[in-house]
């Protein structure tokens, strides 16, 4: 039997999502990758049970994880079952949906109609009463963006779900849903985007927008699903995401640019004490609009050498434009 460790909070940062009154952890679980049905369970299970022992509380899920879509639900389902259960309300759950889950008119983007009956089914395939967070995990450009967010309220006010946000609004998009959800008395907490190293479009006004609204940043894939870590640095190991997968991260976005840019970063990191993905992960929390940082992880080791990132976290002027050159270069 599962007993989680008890110096668990020990040693993670919990940060405030934007002002409300949720904290995440500040280093969080993704379930995109490896925890489909063709990965082994125990696998996933030990990593699970390390997140939450290292002091992760929250764990990122949407119904099309997988594969097959929804397989990752139904996973985290059977370990919440035999594992984390007892720490129910110790944990921060979230799903969303968005992408195309199911056929015909229904199963895809934004309507009322697709939203509440995919929670539905997200709850029913992890055992739940109700989630943490409920996302829009894209913007509809043909649904209204009141309707998006009446899903949204209706999700919170039925008690299927605590709190509200989107993912991959740009600013534009985040004022108008925040206002919208606003007139309904819903506040939306959160906008879940991609942010990393080799990735940032999201500092050219969308951190300004969030804090001015005074919503948090979630961040996913940090590490550029792997780029930005020891990984590929000699060639394309058998049991990587690109060999495994090769879909989002592909063998052709292992450029020798960037892997030119990751070996002169890995030499800072090494100066600080870090590693290349904690140096990576560090370098995102420095922006205080960040509540969390999602990690996917296919091992154990993974998790334990990002969480490390935690004892990090100052950048000096100096480093942080030895970075940008890097980058730029
Ligand atoms: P990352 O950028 O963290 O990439 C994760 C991958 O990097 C792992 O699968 C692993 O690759 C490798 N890795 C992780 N840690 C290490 C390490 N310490 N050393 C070496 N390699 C490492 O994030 P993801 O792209 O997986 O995204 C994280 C989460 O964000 C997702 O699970 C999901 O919850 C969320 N997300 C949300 C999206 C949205 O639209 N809202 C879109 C995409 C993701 P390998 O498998 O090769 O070992």
């Amino acid at each position: 039997m599962y007993v989680a460790d008890s110096n668990r909070y020990n040693n993670m940062l919990y940060l405030r999502c934007g002002n409300s009154g949720l904290k995440l952890s500040a280093i969080s679980l993704g379930f995109w990758h490896n925890f489909g049905d063709s990965d082994p369970f125990d696998n996933m299970r030990k990593i699970v049970q390390r997140a939450f022992d290292l002091g992760i509380t929250y764990f990122d899920l949407a119904n099309n994880y997988g594969p097959p879509p929804g397989a990752a639900e139904e996973n985290f389902g059977r370990i919440l079952k035999f594992d984390l259960k007892p720490y129910r309300d110790e944990i921060i759950i979230a799903t969303k949906a968005g992408y195309k889950m199911w056929e015909g008119p229904y199963g895809d983007w934004g309507s009322k109609k697709y939203l509440l009956a995919s929670l539905d089914q997200s709850l029913k395939r992890m055992n739940l009463d109700y989630v943490d967070i409920f996302y829009s995990h894209r913007p509809d450009p043909q649904t209204p963006i009141e309707e998006t967010m009446e899903a949204l309220y209706k999700a919170v006010h039925s008690g299927k779900a605590l709190y509200a946000g989107i993912s991959n609004y740009n600013p534009e998009q985040t004022k108008l849903a925040y206002s919208a959800a606003k007139q309904m008395g819903l506040k939306l907490i959160v906008n879940q985007v991609r942010y990393n190293m080799f990735a940032r479009d999201v500092e050219n006004g969308l951190f300004n927008t969030l804090n001015e609204l005074g919503m948090g940043a979630v961040i996913y894939s940090p590490l550029a699903q792997g780029l930005l870590t020891e990984r590929y640095l000699d060639g394309i190991p058998e049991d990587s995401r690109v060999r495994k997968s090769g879909v989002f991260l592909k063998e052709s976005d292992i450029t020798p640019e960037r892997i030119e840019k990751v070996k002169k970063l890995s030499e800072i990191a090494k100066r600080r004490g870090q590693t290349v993905s904690q140096l990576a992960l560090s370098w995102i929390l420095r922006n205080k609009v960040v509540a969390s940082v999602i990690v996917g992880a296919s091992k154990v080791s993974q998790i334990e050498d990002n969480v490390g990132c935690i004892n990090n976290l100052e950048f000096s002027e100096e480093e942080l434009k030895e970075i940008e050159e890097i980058l730029k270069g």
